[in-house]
Protein backbone atom coordinates (compact mmCIF):
# COMPACT_ATOMS: atom_id res chain seq x y z
CA UNK A 1 0.00 0.00 0.00
CA UNK A 2 1.59 3.18 -0.97
CA UNK A 3 0.39 6.76 1.25
CA UNK A 4 0.70 9.45 -0.15
CA UNK A 5 1.12 12.74 2.07
CA UNK A 6 0.70 15.85 0.05
CA UNK A 7 2.65 18.89 0.88
CA UNK A 8 3.50 21.00 -1.83
CA UNK A 9 1.59 24.40 -2.39
CA UNK A 10 -1.47 22.94 -4.66
CA UNK A 11 -2.69 21.01 -1.91
CA UNK A 12 -4.14 23.69 -0.09
CA UNK A 13 -6.33 23.68 -3.08
CA UNK A 14 -7.60 19.64 -2.79
CA UNK A 15 -7.70 20.47 1.00
CA UNK A 16 -10.02 23.91 0.45
CA UNK A 17 -11.76 21.72 -1.75
CA UNK A 18 -12.81 18.72 0.27
CA UNK A 19 -13.66 20.75 2.75
CA UNK A 20 -16.77 22.26 0.61
CA UNK A 21 -17.67 19.52 -0.71
CA UNK A 22 -17.88 17.55 2.70
CA UNK A 23 -19.32 20.07 5.24
CA UNK A 24 -16.18 21.28 6.84
CA UNK A 25 -16.07 24.86 5.68
CA UNK A 26 -18.25 26.99 3.31
CA UNK A 27 -17.23 30.45 1.77
CA UNK A 28 -19.69 32.63 4.01
CA UNK A 29 -22.44 34.41 2.35
CA UNK A 30 -21.24 32.12 -1.15
CA UNK A 31 -24.66 33.20 -3.02
CA UNK A 32 -23.73 36.43 -2.97
CA UNK A 33 -20.26 35.48 -4.31
CA UNK A 34 -18.92 35.24 -0.58
CA UNK A 35 -17.35 38.23 1.97
CA UNK A 36 -13.41 37.87 1.82
CA UNK A 37 -11.92 36.44 4.18
CA UNK A 38 -14.90 34.83 6.22
CA UNK A 39 -16.12 31.49 6.08
CA UNK A 40 -18.67 29.58 7.81
CA UNK A 41 -18.08 26.07 9.51
CA UNK A 42 -20.94 23.22 7.47
CA UNK A 43 -22.21 20.14 9.33
CA UNK A 44 -18.88 18.07 10.24
CA UNK A 45 -16.47 21.21 10.36
CA UNK A 46 -18.70 22.61 13.29
CA UNK A 47 -18.29 19.05 15.22
CA UNK A 48 -14.31 19.24 14.48
CA UNK A 49 -13.84 22.81 15.38
CA UNK A 50 -16.19 22.12 18.97
CA UNK A 51 -13.94 18.73 19.53
CA UNK A 52 -10.23 21.17 19.20
CA UNK A 53 -12.19 23.66 21.65
CA UNK A 54 -13.75 21.15 24.14
CA UNK A 55 -9.82 19.37 24.02
CA UNK A 56 -8.42 22.58 24.18
CA UNK A 57 -10.67 23.77 27.26
CA UNK A 58 -10.64 20.38 29.16
CA UNK A 59 -6.68 20.82 29.03
CA UNK A 60 -6.67 23.61 30.15
CA UNK A 61 -9.03 23.55 32.61
CA UNK A 62 -9.90 20.33 33.68
CA UNK A 63 -5.64 18.87 33.74
CA UNK A 64 -4.46 22.11 35.55
CA UNK A 65 -5.88 22.56 39.20
CA UNK A 66 -4.86 26.41 38.79
CA UNK A 67 -6.75 27.16 35.29
CA UNK A 68 -10.25 28.18 35.31
CA UNK A 69 -12.40 29.71 32.57
CA UNK A 70 -14.27 32.82 31.56
CA UNK A 71 -16.87 33.89 28.72
CA UNK A 72 -16.46 37.46 28.57
CA UNK A 73 -18.18 39.58 25.96
CA UNK A 74 -16.80 40.38 22.69
CA UNK A 75 -17.70 44.06 23.03
CA UNK A 76 -15.87 45.91 26.16
CA UNK A 77 -15.51 49.61 27.28
CA UNK A 78 -13.97 51.41 24.53
CA UNK A 79 -10.85 52.50 27.46
CA UNK A 80 -10.12 48.81 27.95
CA UNK A 81 -8.08 49.25 23.96
CA UNK A 82 -6.67 52.17 25.19
CA UNK A 83 -4.98 50.72 28.10
CA UNK A 84 -4.21 47.76 25.84
CA UNK A 85 -2.28 49.69 23.47
CA UNK A 86 -4.41 48.50 20.40
CA UNK A 87 -5.96 52.44 19.89
CA UNK A 88 -2.60 53.48 19.28
CA UNK A 89 -0.75 50.50 18.06
CA UNK A 90 -2.42 47.51 17.08
CA UNK A 91 -0.96 48.76 13.21
CA UNK A 92 0.18 46.79 10.46
CA UNK A 93 2.63 48.54 7.88
CA UNK A 94 1.16 47.96 4.56
CA UNK A 95 2.84 49.05 1.52
CA UNK A 96 0.63 49.46 -2.32
CA UNK A 97 2.16 48.70 -5.59
CA UNK A 98 1.51 51.68 -7.52
CA UNK A 99 1.45 49.28 -11.56
CA UNK A 100 -0.95 46.48 -10.13
CA UNK A 101 -2.53 48.15 -7.26
CA UNK A 102 -2.93 45.37 -4.99
CA UNK A 103 -1.84 46.12 -0.82
CA UNK A 104 0.98 44.47 0.98
CA UNK A 105 2.00 44.01 4.59
CA UNK A 106 5.47 45.36 4.32
CA UNK A 107 6.94 43.34 7.10
CA UNK A 108 5.51 40.03 5.38
CA UNK A 109 7.22 41.24 2.00
CA UNK A 110 10.52 40.96 4.10
CA UNK A 111 9.78 38.38 6.32
CA UNK A 112 9.38 36.07 3.13
CA UNK A 113 12.65 37.16 2.12
CA UNK A 114 14.06 36.58 4.53
CA UNK A 115 12.42 32.65 4.66
CA UNK A 116 13.99 32.73 0.88
CA UNK A 117 17.58 33.37 1.97
CA UNK A 118 17.10 30.64 4.73
CA UNK A 119 15.91 28.28 2.60
CA UNK A 120 18.87 29.25 0.33
CA UNK A 121 21.41 27.86 3.18
CA UNK A 122 21.69 31.67 3.88
CA UNK A 123 20.21 31.84 7.35
CA UNK A 124 23.11 34.72 8.87
CA UNK A 125 21.64 37.23 5.57
CA UNK A 126 17.83 36.05 6.37
CA UNK A 127 18.14 37.02 10.17
CA UNK A 128 20.44 39.81 9.88
CA UNK A 129 17.43 41.23 7.34
CA UNK A 130 14.62 40.97 10.46
CA UNK A 131 17.18 42.27 12.55
CA UNK A 132 17.28 45.64 10.58
CA UNK A 133 13.26 45.34 9.87
CA UNK A 134 12.68 45.19 13.61
CA UNK A 135 15.20 47.86 14.39
CA UNK A 136 13.22 50.22 11.88
CA UNK A 137 9.67 49.01 12.76
CA UNK A 138 10.52 49.39 16.44
CA UNK A 139 11.66 52.73 15.74
CA UNK A 140 8.62 53.85 13.89
CA UNK A 141 10.73 54.28 10.79
CA UNK A 142 8.44 53.78 7.87
CA UNK A 143 10.55 55.24 5.33
CA UNK A 144 13.51 52.80 6.60
CA UNK A 145 11.00 50.06 6.00
CA UNK A 146 10.24 50.87 2.50
CA UNK A 147 14.19 51.52 1.99
CA UNK A 148 14.34 47.93 2.88
CA UNK A 149 11.85 46.74 0.25
CA UNK A 150 13.90 48.90 -2.03
CA UNK A 151 17.28 47.46 -1.49
CA UNK A 152 16.28 43.62 -1.40
CA UNK A 153 14.85 44.33 -4.61
CA UNK A 154 11.00 43.06 -3.77
CA UNK A 155 8.83 43.32 -6.65
CA UNK A 156 5.30 42.58 -6.44
CA UNK A 157 4.28 39.09 -7.40
CA UNK A 158 1.51 40.67 -9.86
CA UNK A 159 3.09 43.60 -11.59
CA UNK A 160 6.64 42.11 -11.10
CA UNK A 161 7.43 45.68 -10.40
CA UNK A 162 8.96 47.86 -7.77
CA UNK A 163 7.19 50.78 -7.85
CA UNK A 164 5.82 50.93 -4.69
CA UNK A 165 4.19 53.38 -2.40
CA UNK A 166 5.06 54.85 0.81
CA UNK A 167 4.85 52.51 4.20
CA UNK A 168 1.58 53.43 5.90
CA UNK A 169 0.40 51.81 9.38
CA UNK A 170 -3.03 50.64 9.28
CA UNK A 171 -5.20 49.91 12.56
CA UNK A 172 -6.84 46.50 12.33
CA UNK A 173 -9.72 47.20 14.81
CA UNK A 174 -13.48 47.22 13.59
CA UNK A 175 -15.64 49.93 15.04
CA UNK A 176 -19.02 50.38 15.05
CA UNK A 177 -21.92 52.49 17.14
CA UNK A 178 -23.50 51.62 20.56
CA UNK A 179 -26.25 53.89 21.53
CA UNK A 180 -29.90 54.32 20.12
CA UNK A 181 -29.86 56.90 18.59
CA UNK A 182 -27.46 58.68 16.61
CA UNK A 183 -26.10 61.82 18.54
CA UNK A 184 -25.63 59.48 21.91
CA UNK A 185 -23.98 56.72 20.08
CA UNK A 186 -20.64 55.90 21.19
CA UNK A 187 -17.60 54.42 18.91
CA UNK A 188 -17.17 50.83 20.27
CA UNK A 189 -14.73 47.85 18.94
CA UNK A 190 -15.30 44.33 17.96
CA UNK A 191 -12.33 42.92 20.37
CA UNK A 192 -9.38 42.27 18.24
CA UNK A 193 -7.93 39.49 20.87
CA UNK A 194 -9.52 37.50 23.60
CA UNK A 195 -6.96 38.61 26.35
CA UNK A 196 -8.46 42.00 27.32
CA UNK A 197 -11.32 40.23 28.87
CA UNK A 198 -9.42 38.32 31.03
CA UNK A 199 -7.52 40.71 32.33
CA UNK A 200 -10.72 43.00 33.03
CA UNK A 201 -12.08 39.77 34.94
CA UNK A 202 -8.38 39.18 36.86
CA UNK A 203 -9.38 40.29 40.28
CA UNK A 204 -13.49 38.82 39.84
CA UNK A 205 -11.64 35.33 39.18
CA UNK A 206 -9.10 35.13 41.39
CA UNK A 207 -11.20 36.77 44.83
CA UNK A 208 -14.55 34.85 43.81
CA UNK A 209 -12.74 31.49 42.86
CA UNK A 210 -9.80 32.15 46.05
CA UNK A 211 -7.09 32.05 43.57
CA UNK A 212 -4.18 32.08 44.53
CA UNK A 213 -1.01 32.96 42.35
CA UNK A 214 -0.10 31.13 39.80
CA UNK A 215 -3.17 30.61 38.33
CA UNK A 216 -4.58 31.00 34.82
CA UNK A 217 -7.80 31.99 33.27
CA UNK A 218 -8.80 30.37 30.32
CA UNK A 219 -10.99 31.88 27.40
CA UNK A 220 -12.35 30.90 23.89
CA UNK A 221 -14.12 33.57 21.44
CA UNK A 222 -14.36 35.12 18.29
CA UNK A 223 -12.44 37.86 17.41
CA UNK A 224 -12.20 40.78 14.84
CA UNK A 225 -9.52 41.84 12.68
CA UNK A 226 -9.31 44.07 9.37
CA UNK A 227 -6.38 42.07 7.88
CA UNK A 228 -4.97 43.68 4.88
CA UNK A 229 -4.36 40.64 2.98
CA UNK A 230 -6.59 37.82 3.94
CA UNK A 231 -5.21 35.12 2.54
CA UNK A 232 -4.66 31.36 2.34
CA UNK A 233 -8.29 30.29 3.37
CA UNK A 234 -9.12 30.03 7.24
CA UNK A 235 -5.45 30.69 7.96
CA UNK A 236 -6.04 34.62 8.19
CA UNK A 237 -9.98 35.64 8.38
CA UNK A 238 -11.22 39.09 9.94
CA UNK A 239 -13.48 36.89 12.12
CA UNK A 240 -12.21 34.30 13.62
CA UNK A 241 -11.48 32.36 17.19
CA UNK A 242 -9.07 32.48 19.33
CA UNK A 243 -8.37 30.10 22.89
CA UNK A 244 -6.17 32.20 24.82
CA UNK A 245 -4.97 31.47 28.62
CA UNK A 246 -3.17 33.94 30.64
CA UNK A 247 -1.49 32.63 33.69
CA UNK A 248 -0.89 35.59 36.29
CA UNK A 249 2.54 34.96 38.57
CA UNK A 250 4.66 36.18 40.99
CA UNK A 251 7.02 38.98 38.95
CA UNK A 252 10.67 37.32 38.18
CA UNK A 253 9.22 33.75 38.09
CA UNK A 254 8.10 34.47 34.43
CA UNK A 255 10.55 33.26 32.30
CA UNK A 256 10.23 29.24 34.16
CA UNK A 257 6.54 30.10 33.71
CA UNK A 258 7.00 30.45 29.81
CA UNK A 259 9.80 27.66 29.39
CA UNK A 260 7.31 25.30 31.17
CA UNK A 261 4.16 26.54 29.07
CA UNK A 262 5.99 26.27 25.64
CA UNK A 263 6.46 22.74 26.16
CA UNK A 264 2.51 22.01 27.80
CA UNK A 265 1.66 23.40 24.47
CA UNK A 266 4.44 21.83 22.13
CA UNK A 267 3.17 18.40 23.85
CA UNK A 268 -0.54 19.24 23.40
CA UNK A 269 -0.49 19.86 19.31
CA UNK A 270 2.03 16.55 19.12
CA UNK A 271 -1.31 14.58 21.19
CA UNK A 272 -4.14 15.65 19.24
CA UNK A 273 -1.90 14.05 15.72
CA UNK A 274 0.44 16.47 14.50
CA UNK A 275 3.50 15.34 13.78
CA UNK A 276 6.51 16.65 15.67
CA UNK A 277 8.64 17.10 11.94
CA UNK A 278 5.47 19.63 11.21
CA UNK A 279 5.81 21.87 14.16
CA UNK A 280 8.91 24.06 15.32
CA UNK A 281 9.40 26.76 17.80
CA UNK A 282 10.33 30.64 16.15
CA UNK A 283 11.07 32.94 18.19
CA UNK A 284 10.40 36.55 17.99
CA UNK A 285 12.80 39.07 16.65
CA UNK A 286 10.44 41.88 17.20
CA UNK A 287 9.08 42.02 20.62
CA UNK A 288 5.06 43.33 21.27
CA UNK A 289 5.06 46.69 23.31
CA UNK A 290 3.77 44.72 26.08
CA UNK A 291 6.21 41.43 25.77
CA UNK A 292 9.69 40.62 27.41
CA UNK A 293 10.02 36.90 25.80
CA UNK A 294 7.76 35.85 22.79
CA UNK A 295 8.03 32.88 20.63
CA UNK A 296 5.50 31.14 17.77
CA UNK A 297 4.58 27.65 17.86
CA UNK A 298 4.53 27.45 13.50
CA UNK A 299 3.10 24.67 11.87
CA UNK A 300 4.09 23.52 7.96
CA UNK A 301 1.26 24.13 6.29
CA UNK A 302 1.19 23.75 2.49
CA UNK A 303 2.45 27.12 2.26
CA UNK A 304 5.51 27.16 4.77
CA UNK A 305 5.99 27.11 8.33
CA UNK A 306 3.40 29.36 9.68
CA UNK A 307 2.41 30.66 13.34
CA UNK A 308 0.03 28.85 14.82
CA UNK A 309 0.37 29.90 18.66
CA UNK A 310 1.90 32.54 20.60
CA UNK A 311 3.25 32.54 23.88
CA UNK A 312 4.13 35.77 25.05
CA UNK A 313 5.34 36.82 28.57
CA UNK A 314 3.61 40.24 28.63
CA UNK A 315 5.16 41.10 32.25
CA UNK A 316 2.58 43.80 34.09
CA UNK A 317 1.92 45.86 31.06
CA UNK A 318 -1.87 45.08 30.57
CA UNK A 319 -2.70 45.20 34.31
CA UNK A 320 -0.81 48.03 35.62
CA UNK A 321 -2.34 49.91 32.24
CA UNK A 322 -6.04 48.86 33.43
CA UNK A 323 -5.00 49.97 36.64
CA UNK A 324 -3.58 53.31 35.25
CA UNK A 325 -6.82 53.95 33.16
CA UNK A 326 -9.49 52.74 35.21
CA UNK A 327 -7.98 54.09 38.49
CA UNK A 328 -8.69 50.23 40.33
CA UNK A 329 -6.00 48.56 41.80
CA UNK A 330 -5.12 45.44 39.92
CA UNK A 331 -2.66 44.22 43.04
CA UNK A 332 -2.64 41.01 44.53
CA UNK A 333 -1.71 40.05 48.07
CA UNK A 334 0.56 37.26 48.29
CA UNK A 335 0.33 35.56 51.62
CA UNK A 336 3.26 33.59 51.07
CA UNK A 337 6.20 36.56 50.72
CA UNK A 338 3.94 39.29 52.61
CA UNK A 339 3.63 41.50 49.56
CA UNK A 340 1.18 43.19 47.09
CA UNK A 341 2.34 43.13 43.43
CA UNK A 342 0.47 43.24 40.15
CA UNK A 343 1.52 39.88 38.91
CA UNK A 344 3.56 39.23 35.65
CA UNK A 345 1.12 37.46 32.82
CA UNK A 346 2.01 34.54 30.70
CA UNK A 347 -0.03 34.28 27.64
CA UNK A 348 -0.91 30.93 25.44
CA UNK A 349 -2.99 31.84 22.45
CA UNK A 350 -3.74 29.92 19.60
CA UNK A 351 -6.42 30.16 17.19
CA UNK A 352 -9.22 27.76 16.96
CA UNK A 353 -9.12 27.98 13.11
CA UNK A 354 -5.43 27.55 12.44
CA UNK A 355 -5.56 24.78 14.66
CA UNK A 356 -8.60 23.54 12.42
CA UNK A 357 -6.62 24.32 9.07
CA UNK A 358 -3.61 22.44 10.79
CA UNK A 359 -5.18 19.35 11.76
CA UNK A 360 -7.18 19.31 8.31
CA UNK A 361 -4.11 19.57 5.91
CA UNK A 362 -2.28 16.90 8.34
CA UNK A 363 -5.74 14.23 7.52
CA UNK A 364 -6.09 15.11 4.47
CA UNK A 365 -4.49 11.43 3.17
CA UNK A 366 -3.85 10.04 -0.24
CA UNK A 367 -3.62 6.43 -1.10
CA UNK A 368 -3.50 3.97 -4.05
CA UNK A 369 -5.10 0.64 -2.87
CA UNK A 370 -5.47 -3.07 -4.69
CA UNK A 371 -3.79 -4.34 -6.70
CA UNK A 372 -3.10 -4.57 -10.94
CA UNK A 373 -5.93 -3.34 -12.67
CA UNK A 374 -7.85 -3.06 -9.49
CA UNK A 375 -5.89 -0.33 -8.07
CA UNK A 376 -7.55 3.27 -7.12
CA UNK A 377 -7.17 5.76 -5.75
CA UNK A 378 -8.68 6.06 -2.11
CA UNK A 379 -8.68 9.84 0.36
CA UNK A 380 -9.43 9.56 3.16
CA UNK A 381 -9.04 11.85 6.82
CA UNK A 382 -6.82 10.71 9.24
CA UNK A 383 -8.08 12.29 12.42
CA UNK A 384 -7.21 11.51 15.93
CA UNK A 385 -10.73 9.52 16.60
CA UNK A 386 -11.03 11.65 19.52
CA UNK A 387 -11.84 15.26 17.17
CA UNK A 388 -13.54 13.13 14.42
CA UNK A 389 -16.89 14.74 13.40
CA UNK A 390 -18.32 11.22 13.67
CA UNK A 391 -17.01 8.11 15.62
CA UNK A 392 -18.89 5.07 14.63
CA UNK A 393 -20.72 4.70 11.14
CA UNK A 394 -23.28 1.88 12.06
CA UNK A 395 -24.08 0.12 8.27
CA UNK A 396 -26.34 -3.23 8.16
CA UNK A 397 -24.76 -5.35 5.03
CA UNK A 398 -28.65 -5.21 3.55
CA UNK A 399 -31.57 -3.49 4.20
CA UNK A 400 -33.79 -6.73 4.34
CA UNK A 401 -34.31 -9.89 6.69
CA UNK A 402 -34.37 -7.83 9.80
CA UNK A 403 -30.25 -6.31 9.84
CA UNK A 404 -31.74 -2.88 8.90
CA UNK A 405 -33.49 -3.31 12.52
CA UNK A 406 -30.85 -4.76 14.53
CA UNK A 407 -28.56 -1.73 13.01
CA UNK A 408 -30.97 0.78 14.61
CA UNK A 409 -31.18 -0.91 17.69
CA UNK A 410 -27.25 -0.56 18.09
CA UNK A 411 -26.79 2.94 16.34
CA UNK A 412 -29.67 3.68 19.58
CA UNK A 413 -27.38 2.46 22.32
CA UNK A 414 -24.16 4.00 20.97
CA UNK A 415 -25.68 7.33 20.64
CA UNK A 416 -26.13 8.51 23.63
CA UNK A 417 -22.20 7.87 24.71
CA UNK A 418 -20.68 9.51 20.98
CA UNK A 419 -21.59 10.70 18.21
CA UNK A 420 -22.66 8.00 15.73
CA UNK A 421 -24.18 8.04 11.78
CA UNK A 422 -27.04 5.52 10.57
CA UNK A 423 -26.52 4.80 7.07
CA UNK A 424 -28.36 1.81 4.89
CA UNK A 425 -27.57 3.40 1.44
CA UNK A 426 -25.59 1.99 -1.46
CA UNK A 427 -22.85 -0.25 -1.67
CA UNK A 428 -21.05 -1.58 1.42
CA UNK A 429 -17.44 0.00 -0.06
CA UNK A 430 -19.10 3.56 -1.18
CA UNK A 431 -20.59 3.56 2.38
CA UNK A 432 -16.97 3.07 3.77
CA UNK A 433 -15.66 5.53 1.38
CA UNK A 434 -18.10 8.69 2.56
CA UNK A 435 -16.94 7.82 6.27
CA UNK A 436 -13.24 7.88 5.01
CA UNK A 437 -13.79 10.97 3.20
CA UNK A 438 -15.21 13.00 6.17
CA UNK A 439 -12.49 11.07 8.91
CA UNK A 440 -14.90 8.61 10.84
CA UNK A 441 -12.61 6.31 12.76
CA UNK A 442 -14.52 3.13 12.87
CA UNK A 443 -17.25 1.49 10.55
CA UNK A 444 -19.84 -0.78 13.01
CA UNK A 445 -21.20 -3.28 9.82
CA UNK A 446 -23.79 -5.93 11.02
CA UNK A 447 -24.13 -9.17 8.49
CA UNK A 448 -26.07 -12.29 8.62
CA UNK A 449 -23.70 -13.50 11.38
CA UNK A 450 -24.72 -10.75 13.81
CA UNK A 451 -28.07 -12.55 13.54
CA UNK A 452 -27.19 -15.57 14.26
CA UNK A 453 -24.38 -15.36 17.63
CA UNK A 454 -24.37 -10.83 18.26
CA UNK A 455 -21.20 -10.01 16.69
CA UNK A 456 -20.41 -7.28 14.64
CA UNK A 457 -17.47 -6.46 12.14
CA UNK A 458 -15.65 -3.05 13.22
CA UNK A 459 -13.55 -1.75 10.19
CA UNK A 460 -10.64 0.50 10.79
CA UNK A 461 -10.01 4.27 8.92
CA UNK A 462 -7.00 3.82 7.99
CA UNK A 463 -5.69 0.16 7.71
CA UNK A 464 -9.35 -0.98 6.75
CA UNK A 465 -8.94 -4.03 8.45
CA UNK A 466 -11.74 -5.59 10.49
CA UNK A 467 -12.22 -7.17 13.63
CA UNK A 468 -14.82 -8.84 14.99
CA UNK A 469 -16.20 -8.18 18.35
CA UNK A 470 -19.48 -9.02 20.48
CA UNK A 471 -22.16 -5.92 20.86
CA UNK A 472 -21.89 -6.47 24.28
CA UNK A 473 -18.10 -5.13 24.50
CA UNK A 474 -19.26 -2.32 21.55
CA UNK A 475 -19.56 0.35 23.58
CA UNK A 476 -17.08 0.51 26.09
CA UNK A 477 -13.86 -0.33 23.75
CA UNK A 478 -15.34 1.88 21.06
CA UNK A 479 -15.83 4.09 23.75
CA UNK A 480 -12.46 4.07 24.86
CA UNK A 481 -10.63 4.08 21.32
CA UNK A 482 -12.38 7.42 20.47
CA UNK A 483 -11.86 9.00 23.86
CA UNK A 484 -10.58 12.56 24.55
CA UNK A 485 -9.09 10.71 28.03
CA UNK A 486 -6.35 9.01 24.93
CA UNK A 487 -5.21 12.94 24.06
CA UNK A 488 -5.05 13.96 28.27
CA UNK A 489 -2.68 10.69 28.57
CA UNK A 490 -0.52 11.98 26.93
CA UNK A 491 -0.19 15.41 28.71
CA UNK A 492 0.15 14.51 31.79
CA UNK A 493 4.12 14.54 32.64
P1 LIG B 1 -0.15 37.01 12.54
O1 LIG B 1 1.28 37.45 12.75
O2 LIG B 1 -0.31 35.76 11.72
O3 LIG B 1 -1.06 38.13 12.12
P2 LIG B 1 -0.49 37.48 15.31
O4 LIG B 1 0.91 37.30 15.80
O5 LIG B 1 -1.04 38.83 15.11
O6 LIG B 1 -0.71 36.61 13.98
P3 LIG B 1 -1.70 36.89 17.80
O7 LIG B 1 -2.17 38.26 18.02
O8 LIG B 1 -0.53 36.38 18.58
O9 LIG B 1 -1.44 36.65 16.24
O10 LIG B 1 -2.93 35.91 17.95
C1 LIG B 1 -2.83 34.61 18.49
C2 LIG B 1 -3.33 33.57 17.53
O11 LIG B 1 -4.59 33.93 16.99
C3 LIG B 1 -2.43 33.36 16.32
O12 LIG B 1 -1.37 32.49 16.63
C4 LIG B 1 -3.39 32.73 15.34
O13 LIG B 1 -3.51 31.33 15.55
C5 LIG B 1 -4.71 33.40 15.67
N1 LIG B 1 -4.99 34.47 14.71
C6 LIG B 1 -4.51 35.73 14.73
N2 LIG B 1 -4.98 36.43 13.68
C7 LIG B 1 -5.77 35.58 12.97
C8 LIG B 1 -6.55 35.70 11.79
N3 LIG B 1 -6.63 36.85 11.13
N4 LIG B 1 -7.24 34.61 11.35
C9 LIG B 1 -7.18 33.45 12.01
N5 LIG B 1 -6.47 33.28 13.14
C10 LIG B 1 -5.78 34.31 13.62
Amino acid sequence: MENKKQDTASALKDIISHAKEYGFVFPSSEIYDGLQAVYDYGQNGVELKNNLKMVWWKAMTMLHDNVVGIDASIFMHPLTWKASGHVDSFNDPMIDNKDSKKRYRADTLLEERAAQYEAEGKADVGKSLLQKMAKALDAGDLEAVRQIIIDENITCPVSNTANWTEVRQFNLMFSTQVGAVSEDASLIYLRPETAQGIFVNFLNVQKTGRMKVPFGIAQIGKAFRNEIVARNFIFRMREFEQMEMQFFVRPGTEMDWYATWKEVRMKFHQAIGLPASKLKFHDHEKLAHYANAAVDIEYEFPFGFKEMEGIHSRTDFDLKAHQDLSRKKQQYFDPEINENYIPYVVETSVGADRLFLAILCNAYSEEIVGEGDQQKQRIYLNLHPAIAPIKVAVLPLVKKDGLAEKAQEINRSLKFAFNTTYDEGGAIGKRYTRQDLIGTPYCVVIDYQTMEDNTVTVRDRNTMSQERISIADLKEKLGYAVSMERIFEKLLV
